[in-house]
C-alpha cells in the first residue's frame, strides 16, 4: 500500500474499484532549460568523442571516451561517445540517455554539455530534443508506487543544457516545445505503469476529464447504455465478461488558424486476459500494457494542444477489460458491429480489432478527418516481424505513408511499413457473418490490421501504428525506458506539425 494517500487513493484494495482518481499528480513541466556557455556551472554532465577527451584536463589516463563510458570528475561526471565519425542520433539517444539516468542519481542541479561538433554532427535540433526526453525520462521514474523509502533516489531538481552564445534562441525554442513533448511521454508512462487494478475504464475516464480541465477541450464520454444504444457491438463484446463498465471516450480540440484536422484513435484494453481465448500465464502480467495504444493517443493529443499547433484534433479512445467469466463472449460468437457489419469471433483474444473499428467506425461517422491514425499494442506478430525497435506502420494511402516515414526520420520514433490489402483480406472471411476476426497463422499484423482497414471508408486516409513491441520493451534503447517505453507522442506530434504545414 502507498504510504501517500493524499495522490493515490487506497481503494484498489477492492477489486471493483479504481486505483487512483485525478488527484493522481498529472506529470509537472520539465525543469530542463538552456544556457549559454557564458553562464557555465559546476556540476556538469560533459558529453566528450574520443578525440575529445585531451582537451579536458581533469579527465583520468584511463578514460578514452569509449562510447557508453563514465567517469566521475571534480567538475561532475563525463561520458564517452565514441568517435565523432560514428555518432549519429542513434548512438546519441542511447548514451545520453543511459548517463543522464545516472546523473539523475547524483546530483541536484547540473549542467549537460555537448561540444559545437557533437551537436553539428548530431544535428542541433536532434541532440537537444533527444536531450531533453532523455533527462525527462531519467527525472520521472515510474515506481511511483513503491514507499518513499524503497523507490530509487532520483536527486535531480533543475537541469540546463549548455549551447554556444550564438546558438542560444533557437536552442530555446527547441528546447520549449521538447519539454512539452517530454511532459506528455512522462504521463504516457505513468498511465502505461499503472496495474490493471489502478488503470481501468473508470479511472482512464478520470484521467481524461483531467486532461480535457487542464487544456480546456470538449470530452464526450459513451458507457454502457449510451453503447448500446448506439450499437458498438465490438466494444460491447469484448467487454461482457467483465464488471467493468466499457467507455468510449472522445476529446475534441478546435484551433482558430486550423484548416486540417487530425484524428486519433487508441486501443485502451486495461487488462487483456485474453478471454476465454485465455492466454498462456507466463507473462500474462505484462497485459496491463494493452492499453498503450490509448495512453499514446490521449498523451499525443494532450502535447499538440499545449504546443498550440495549428491543427484540429480528435482523439478517440475504447476502454474496455477482456476477462473470461460467465457473461464472456465466446468463440464463434457473432456480433453486429457499428455501422451493421456482422463479425465472427473466432478468438476472443483478438479483441483490440473489435473496439478499434467501432471507434474507427465512429470517428469517421462524426468527424472530418485528413487523417485518421490508430494505435495499439495489436498483434504479437509484428513483434515477430520488427523486435521491439519499430512501430508496424500499415495504411491506405502512399502519401500517408510518406507523411509517417518522415515524420519518424524527423522525431526519432521509428515506424516500418508492412501491407495490408485484398490478399489479406481473403484470408478473414468467414462462413456465416461478413467478416473472421482472425485470419490463420501467417502474416497476423497484416491480418489484424486489414480488418480495420475494412472498417474505413472509401477515401478515407488512414494509418495504423502497431505498437505491440515498440510501446513495451524489455531492455532500454535510444531515448526508451524499459517496460512502457512512452514511444510515439514526439511522433504523433511531428506529424501534427507536417500535416497543418501542408495545409
Ligand atoms: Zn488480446
Amino acid at each position: 500500500m502507498p504510504k501517500n494517500k493524499k495522490t493515490i487513493r487506497a481503494k484498489n484494495t477492492k477489486a471493483n474499484s479504481g486505483g487512483f482518481n485525478t488527484t493522481f499528480p498529472y506529470p509537472a513541466k520539465i525543469r530542463c532549460s538552456v544556457a549559454t556557455q557564458s553562464d557555465a556551472k559546476k556540476p556538469q554532465v560533459r558529453f566528450v568523442t574520443e578525440d575529445e577527451v585531451a582537451q579536458v584536463q581533469e579527465i583520468p589516463k584511463t578514460f578514452k571516451g569509449e562510447p557508453g563510458e563514465t567517469t566521475l570528475v571534480a567538475s561532475g561526471l563525463v561520458a564517452g561517445l565514441g568517435a565523432l565519425g560514428k555518432l549519429d542520433s542513434d548512438s546519441f539517444g542511447d548514451y545520453v540517455a543511459a548517463t543522464l539516468a545516472k546523473a539523475a542519481t547524483h546530483f541536484e542541479e547540473y549542467q549537460i554539455i555537448f561540444s559545437r561538433q557533437i551537436l553539428e554532427k548530431v544535428g542541433l535540433r536532434s541532440a537537444l530534443r533527444l536531450a531533453v526526453v532523455a533527462e525527462a525520462n531519467a527525472e520521472y521514474p515510474t515506481d511511483f508506487l513503491k514507499a518513499s523509502d524503497n523507490k530509487k533516489k532520483i536527486k535531480i531538481k533543475k537541469t540546463e543544457i549548455v549551447v554556444p552564445d550564438a546558438l542560444a534562441k533557437i536552442a530555446e525554442e527547441i528546447i520549449n516545445a521538447a519539454r512539452i513533448e517530454a511532459r506528455h511521454i512522462a504521463a504516457m508512462r505513468q498511465v502505461q505503469a499503472l496495474p490493471g487494478n489502478y488503470l481501468t475504464p473508470q479511472t482512464m475516464d478520470e484521467r481524461t476529464a483531467a486532461v480535457a480541465r487542464e487544456f480546456k477541450v470538449a470530452r464526450k464520454v459513451f458507457g454502457l447504455k449510451e453503447l448500446t444504444q448506439m450499437g458498438a457491438g465490438g466494444i460491447l463484446a469484448v467487454s461482457q465478461g467483465s464488471v467493468r463498465e466499457p467507455k468510449l471516450i472522445v476529446l475534441e480540440s478546435k484551433h482558430a488558424q486550423a484548416k486540417k484536422t487530425l484524428t486519433f484513435v487508441g486501443k485502451g484494453v486495461t487488462f487483456d486476459t485474453g478471454g476465454i481465448s485465455l492466454k498462456p500465464g507466463a507473462d500474462m502480467h505484462e497485459m496491463k500494457f494493452d492499453m498503450s495504444g490509448s495512453a499514446m493517443a490521449l498523451s499525443a493529443f494532450a502535447a499538440i494542444v499545449e504546443l498550440k499547433l495549428p491543427i484540429n484534433a480528435v482523439c478517440a479512445v475504447a476502454m474496455v477489460e477482456n476477462m473470461p467469466s460467465g457473461s464472456a463472449f465466446k468463440p464463434g460468437d457473432v456480433y453486429e458491429a457499428l455501422g451493421g457489419k456482422t463479425v465472427e469471433v473466432q478468438n476472443t483474444d483478438a479483441e483490440g480489432r473489435l473496439i478499434l473499428s467501432d471507434t474507427l467506425t465512429y470517428v469517421q461517422k462524426n468527424y472530418r478527418s485528413d487523417l485518421v491514425i490508430d494505435m495499439a499494442t495489436l498483434t504479437g506478430a509484428c513483434v515477430v516481424a520488427l523486435g521491439d525497435f519499430y512501430a508496424g506502420l500499415f495504411t491506405n494511402n502512399p502519401s500517408a505513408r510518406a507523411l509517417l516515414e518522415k515524420a519518424a526520420l524527423e522525431s526519432h520514433e521509428p515506424v516500418w511499413a508492412l501491407p495490408v490489402g485484398r490478399r489479406y483480406r481473403e484470408l478473414l472471411k468467414s462462413d456465416i457473418a461478413d467478416i473472421n476476426n482472425i485470419g490463420g497463422r501467417y502474416g497476423g499484423a497484416s491480418t489484424a490490421a486489414e480488418f480495420l482497414h475494412s472498417f474505413i471508408d472509401d477515401g478515407q486516409m488512414w494509418a495504423h501504428l502497431d505498437i505491440a513491441g515498440v510501446g513495451m520493451i524489455k531492455k532500454p534503447f535510444s531515448v526508451y525506458t524499459a517496460s512502457g517505453s512512452g514511444y510515439g507522442v514526439r511522433l504523433l506530434c511531428e506529424v501534427a506539425r507536417q500535416l497543418s504545414a501542408n495545409a
